[in-house]
C-alpha cells in the first residue's frame, strides 16, 4: 500500500523537502516540525516551546517554532504557512480551540500529521494525537487546595477542623480553551459537597462558567472582576476567604486586586488563592505567603511526549496513548497522552520545583 510507494518514490531521488506524509525513509536534517505556540505572556509557554525544540534538534529534525502573541487570525496564519512551507508534522498549542478546522483540513490533504498540545483542538476530524496533562485532575488539585487553605480538608484528604462558612469566589480560564471546561468542572466537583452543606458559600452567586470565565487568561481581567466583586459583594464589611484561581496569571491580578482594597495588610488576612503553572513569580509569592498554592505541570515532560508522537508519525508508526476515552473534540475522540500533576505549598518548593531543576533557588528565592 502507501508505504511501499513511499519508499519506492523516496529511492527514486525527489522528495526530502518535506510536505509529510511519505517521510518514513528521510533522513531526520530533511524533515521540519512546525511548532505553533499561542503567546510568550506566560512562562510556561515559553518553557514548552524552548523544550520542544531542543529536543527536536537534538535528534536532528529541523524545528518551525511560532508565537502568535494569543492573537488567533495570526495563529491561523503562522500554521498556514507551515503547511505551505512543507512542514512534516504539525505541534500546535491551540488559541481558540475551534479556529483552526481549515488549517487542519489543509494539514490532512498534504497528509500532514497534527499533535494538538496541552490545549485540544476541536470539532476538526484532522486531529492525530493529544499531549497533555490530567486536566480533570488539575482542577481537583485547585479545589483541594482550596479546601486545605481553609482547613475544612488535610492535604492526606481527611476531613479538617475547620467548619466555615467561609466566603468564596470562583474564577475560570478562557472559555474557547477546552482545558478551561475540564479545569472548573473537576474543581466544581469537588468543591459541590461543601457548597451544599453550607460550609463555603460563593457570596456574589456567580458560580456558572460563563459568569466566572476570564477571556484569553488576561490577568488585567482577572483583577478588574476581583475589584468588581469587592465592590459588589463585600461592601458590607463581610470578608472573602478563599479565591479558586485556574492560572497563576490570573491569582497575581486577583492579588493585586485584593491588596489594593486592604487584605494582606494589618487589618485582614490574605484569602487563599490557588494557582496553576508554578509560574517564577507566583512561587515567590507562594515562598512569602502571599499565593497558597500552585500546580506544576512539568513542561519538560509534556515537551517528551510531543517528541515521542511526532517521532512515531515520521517513523509511519501510533504514537502510544494512555487514555482513548476522555478527549471527545466534537467530531471524534482523540487518543492521548496525559501527564500527571503535581500540588505545590510551600513546602513544596524546594523538593518539587527545585530539586528537579526546573527552576533555581535563586530564581524563586522570596521578598524580591
Ligand atoms: C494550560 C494551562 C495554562 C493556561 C493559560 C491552559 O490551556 O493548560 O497550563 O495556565 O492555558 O495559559
Amino acid at each position: 500500500g502507501a508505504t511501499v510507494l513511499a519508499l519506492g518514490l523516496t529511492a527514486c531521488g525527489g522528495e526530502g523537502a518535506g510536505g509529510g506524509g511519505d517521510t518514513s525513509a528521510d533522513k531526520p536534517a530533511d524533515l521540519t516540525i512546525g511548532v505553533a505556540m499561542p503567546t510568550q505572556t506566560s512562562e510556561r509557554w515559553i518553557a514548552d516551546g524552548n523544550s520542544v525544540k531542543q529536543k527536536l534538534e537534538a535528534k536532528g529534525y529541523k524545528v518551525d517554532l511560532q508565537y502568535a502573541g494569543d492573537d488567533i487570525p495570526t495563529q491561523s496564519q503562522q500554521v498556514d504557512q507551515m503547511i505551505t512551507q512543507g512542514a512534516d508534522v504539525l505541534i500546535i498549542a491551540a488559541i481558540d480551540g475551534t479556529a483552526l478546522s481549515g488549517q487542519l483540513q489543509a494539514a490532512a490533504d498534504a497528509k500532514i500529521p497534527v499533535i494538538a498540545y496541552d490545549r485540544l483542538i476541536r470539532e476538526s476530524p484532522n486531529v492525530d494525537f493529544y499531549v497533555s496533562f490530567d486536566n480533570y485532575k488539575v482542577g481537583v488539585a485547585q479545589a483541594t487546595a482550596l479546601l486545605v487553605g481553609l482547613g475544612l480538608q488535610n492535604k492526606d484528604g481527611s476531613k479538617g477542623t475547620a467548619k466555615g462558612p467561609f466566603n468564596i469566589e470562583l474564577f475560570a480560564g478562557s472559555l474557547d480553551d477546552n482545558n478551561a471546561h475540564f479545569f472548573f468542572d473537576g474543581a466544581m466537583d469537588t468543591l459541590k459537597p461543601f457548597i451544599d452543606d453550607k460550609s463555603l458559600r460563593v457570596k456574589s452567586g456567580q458560580t456558572s462558567i460563563e459568569q466566572v470565565a476570564i477571556l484569553r487568561w488576561q490577568q488585567e481581567t482577572a483583577q478588574k472582576r476581583m475589584e468588581d466583586l469587592l465592590t459588589s459583594s463585600y461592601n458590607d464589611g463581610t470578608r472573602v476567604q478563599g479565591v479558586l484561581s485556574p492560572y497563576d496569571g490570573l491569582s497575581r491580578g486577583i492579588i493585586t486586586a485584593l491588596q489594593n482594597a486592604g487584605y494582606g495588610g494589618s487589618g485582614a488576612k490574605m484569602p487563599v488563592v490557588t494557582g496553576q503553572d508554578a509560574e517564577i513569580a507566583s512561587v515567590k509569592l507562594i515562598n512569602d505567603g502571599v499565593q497558597h498554592s500552585t500546580i506544576f505541570k512539568d513542561t519538560r515532560l509534556l515537551a517528551e511526549q510531543a517528541v515521542l508522537a511526532a517521532e512515531a508519525f515520521l517513523q509511519e508508526k501510533e504514537p502510544q496513548a494512555n487514555d482513548t476515552k476522555t478527549y471527545d473534540n466534537g467530531v471524534k475522540v482523540v487518543p492521548s497522552n496525559l501527564l500527571p500533576v503535581q500540588t505545590v505549598y510551600k513546602d513544596d518548593i524546594k523538593p518539587v520545583l527545585v530539586d528537579s531543576g526546573y527552576w533555581t533557588a535563586d530564581e524563586v528565592a522570596s521578598g524580591q
